[in-house]
């Protein structure tokens, strides 16, 4: 029998683990799936080119999420209340469209007790998924931005926003780098000084770049803060999308026990 098939589209997407983690996934539960690569150069195609390759779903990284927004024909209602979908599933000639890396987020940062307040550094697509369910679930964000622009639409939904300028430090329980600053470069994402003011009253320092110890996650380490990678995150949304794909036949478990494999490889 043909195999089902999946994919993620992006650009760059050499470098993704996506399809190690889902075709893993696949032959640990026995499922006749298959997942590729595709390099998307251009977001408007998303749809002509999901249906000429004859998928059922696909995953959808930088910079595509918004065009991959426009191309569904059916929103999940949190991926249409943020804007941005990274999963997309066909049905009956129709497109499904889902976020799952805020609910991925989520689950990823639960292990830290006791956390109400928390800083972003950074103003992304990624901080407006993730703001939108952190503050559904009752925490308390703030966020601050290297440009004003991309926070006008965070402090129209009520968030505490501050550019670099006008920043005035509190005191937060998880500090997270929501920015791309030190994934291909040695850069903070905030300038040093505003970062000595915030890591060291945190419970613990996050950052949703993985793979990498970045120059902010040294610096929370230096000042002995418990600190989390991106890696749990980039786990738990490629475990929910899976549920989505195959139209939540296993557990979270299950699909975890064998995924979670293509991060000891
Ligand atoms: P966007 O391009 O939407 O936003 C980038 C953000 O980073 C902006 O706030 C930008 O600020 C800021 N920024 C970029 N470079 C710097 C710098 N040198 N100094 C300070 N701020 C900087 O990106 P996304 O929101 O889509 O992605 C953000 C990060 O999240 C990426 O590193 C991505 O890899 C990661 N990610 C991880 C996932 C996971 O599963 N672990 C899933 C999805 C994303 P400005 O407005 O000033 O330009």
């Amino acid at each position: 029998m043909a195999k089902t098939l999946f994919a993620i589209f992006g650009n760059p997407v050499s470098h993704s683990k996506s399809p190690l983690m889902h075709n893993l996934a696949f032959q640990g539960l026995d499922f006749n799936g298959c997942y590729t690569r595709y390099l998307l150069e251009e977001g408007t195609t998303l749809k002509k080119t999901f249906f000429a390759l004859g998928l059922k779903g696909i995953n959808i990284t930088v910079p595509h999420k918004e065009h991959a927004y426009d191309a569904c024909d059916i929103l999940d209602p949190f991926a249409k209340k943020v804007g941005a979908v990274n999963t997309i599933i066909e049905k009956e000639g129709k497109l499904y469209g889902y976020n799952t890396d805020a609910p991925g987020f989520l689950k990823a940062i639960s292990e830290f007790e006791a956390v109400k307040t928390i800083l972003f550094l950074g103003a992304g697509g990624t901080a407006q998924s993730t703001s939108s369910i952190l503050r559904d679930e009752g925490y308390d964000v703030t966020l601050i931005n290297r440009s004003a622009g991309r926070l006008e639409k965070f402090k129209k939904s009520g968030f505490k926003t501050y550019t670099f300028d006008n920043f005035e430090p509190c005191t937060y329980d998880l500090v997270i780098n929501m920015t791309s600053a030190g994934l291909e470069d040695e850069s903070l994402p905030a300038p040093k000084e505003i970062l000595d003011k915030v890591i060291p009253g945190a419970k613990a320092c996050v950052d949703v770049i993985y793979g990498k110890e970045t120059p902010f996650l040294a610096l929370s380490k230096a000042y002995g803060r418990p600190t989390k990678d991106g890696s749990d995150m980039l786990l738990y949304q490629g475990i929910i999308a899976f549920e989505y794909f195959t139209d939540h036949r296993y557990t979270f478990t299950d699909i975890k026990s064998h995924m979670q494999n293509a991060f000891r490889l």
